[in-house]
């Protein structure tokens, strides 16, 4: 059988294979991949899933897009298992019942968030990949951080065959803990670049190389950010793993179960919808987000509008547009990819997109959502430390806001808890004081040597740092 194909959201590509898609990242109209077709799955093929261990669960469902035309089985199932290794919990995402609901822990991965699932399979994706003769063999992964990608794009790419990794952050504007995360990283394919500048201007400096065809290719530049179709679809067997996992519970036996998602790029949500498209059976799907709510206004009231960024205490979901919302967009557009194209248009012209009517409601029929602030989430907090002897980062808090803001706590709601509390002391210290212990791997970090290069902010410098860089080590290797 062969594999699911993808094409572009604005229609500029179709048709892709697998593999060109996770090498390619974004589409070259700009638009997002999207599969052409959903694989289904039955109830009856669920629940004969229901003994499976994590990594085998993940097989399954990475098999039902990915055939042997792409990747044969025993390489799929050996980078799915490689993946589910870095992880220091034998559930890799265990679930938990707290305070009358559930939590899905996706912070046992080497960065303590839950990108570690997506970038961890990522990178052994593109390592097969590239052993298998996409560009040559050869790949320089670019991106910039203002925090949790960057780590987790390192810890998934260190020590790669091939690959070289350069991550660009503004200089003294990450956290100690996040930078420290990625400068202590000793892989030679590794190269931190604190950037003297504003997160934008290391995005900036990304997409500029980006539009440099010459360099683009002569680097052979990839990129890692959350828009790669691999990262959605590593993300969807955690809906599954978390929906059997609640229902061993013989009372809640064949119910729907529903899901909070703290929300910034779309992209964590976005694997549990097409999940509920495969056909799991999936109840609510709630956006939650911080002060940065464009996509609870969008759920609430139809309005995209794009507002400047709050900084907020939950950082990593502080955005002001939603960079996975278009794939959503194109299944509400009832995928027209002119329609989308035009909308998206309308939306970088006007910085607004409005929907109403039936469009509305089939997005509220979708997802519903809530919004918290930084007074709610502490005292969410507070108060699942002081009742429950529970401690959570600020992001999970926010999911866990959204769930009593409306009326949703109970057994078959599931909270995505999206990083560690220890990776947020700061925001984490004004609700409970004194602190936890933060995990030895967290608190060594200040011990460790670091390696970081510094870089004004000038693309004709960065792009010759990075062609020094790769040179030196092919020279190495050679
Ligand atoms: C990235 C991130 C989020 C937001 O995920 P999206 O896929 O962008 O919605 C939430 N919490 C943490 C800790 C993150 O690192």
């Amino acid at each position: 059988m062969a594999s699911v194909t993808y094409s572009s959201t604005r229609g500029g590509q179709k048709n892709l294979d697998f593999r060109t898609v996770v090498m390619t990242g974004l589409a070259h109209d700009r638009g997002l991949f999207v599969p052409d077709s959903i694989p289904t799955v039955t109830t009856e093929e669920v629940e004969s899933w229901r003994g499976l261990s994590y990594a085998d669960l993940a097989v399954k469902v990475l098999s039902k897009f990915v055939k042997e035309d792409q990747v044969p089985a025993d390489k799929l199932e050996d980078i799915v298992k490689r993946s589910c290794a870095a992880f220091r919990h034998e559930d890799v995402t265990p679930v938990i019942d707290v305070a009358g609901h559930a939590v899905l822990e996706l912070f046992h991965g080497p960065t303590f968030a839950f990108k570690d699932v997506a970038l961890q399979m990522l990178g052994n994706f593109f390592e097969y990949f590239l052993e298998t003769g996409s560009n040559g063999g050869r790949l320089a992964v670019l991106g910039a951080t203002s925090g949790d990608t960057g780590s987790a794009a390192i810890y998934g790419l260190r020590g790669k065959k091939g690959i070289d990794c350069i991550i660009l952050f503004p200089r003294g504007r990450v956290s100690p803990i996040q930078e420290r995360q990625m400068t202590t990283v000793e892989d030679s394919n590794i190269h931190c670049v604190a950037v003297e500048g504003t997160f934008d201007d290391c995005q900036d400096l990304v997409k500029a190389s980006f539009n440099t065809p010459e360099f683009r290719d002569r680097v052979k530049l990839g990129a890692v950010n959350s828009i790669n179709w691999c990262r959605v679809l590593a993300q969807t067997t955690y809906y599954f793993w978390s929906y059997l996992r609640v229902t061993d519970k013989a009372e809640l036996k064949d119910k729907p179960v529903s899901y909070s998602v703290p929300t910034g790029n779309f992209g964590d949500i976005l694997a549990g919808f097409y999940a509920k498209k495969m056909g799991l059976n999936v109840g609510k799907l709630v956006v939650a987000t911080n002060e940065n709510d464009i996509l609870h206004r969008f759920f609430t009231k139809g309005e995209y509008h794009r507002e400047p960024i709050a900084k907020s205490i939950s950082p990593s979901m502080d955005i002001c547009v939603s960079s996975n919302f278009e794939r959503y967009l194109f299944f509400l557009a009832g995928n027209d990819s002119e329609k989308l194209a035009s909308w998206m248009k309308t939306f970088e012209t006007t910085k607004k997109l409005d929907i109403s009517g039936d469009l509305l409601q089939k997005a509220q029929s979708d997802f519903t959502s809530a919004r918290a602030d930084t007074k709610m989430t502490l005292d969410v907090i507070k108060e699942y430390n002081d009742k429950h002897n529970y401690v959570m980062c600020p992001h999970t808090a926010v999911g866990v806001s959204a769930i009593r803001q409306l009326g949703e706590v109970n057994s078959t709601m599931v909270c995505l808890a999206t990083a560690h509390d220890g990776k947020f002391p700061a925001a984490v210290k004004q609700a409970i004081d004194p602190l936890p212990d933060a995990p030895k791997q967290l608190a060594v970090l200040s011990e460790l040597p670091t390696r970081v290069s510094d870089c004004p902010n000038d693309l004709k410098q960065v792009q010759e740092f990075m062609e020094k860089r790769i040179a030196e080590r092919i020279a190495s290797q050679a």
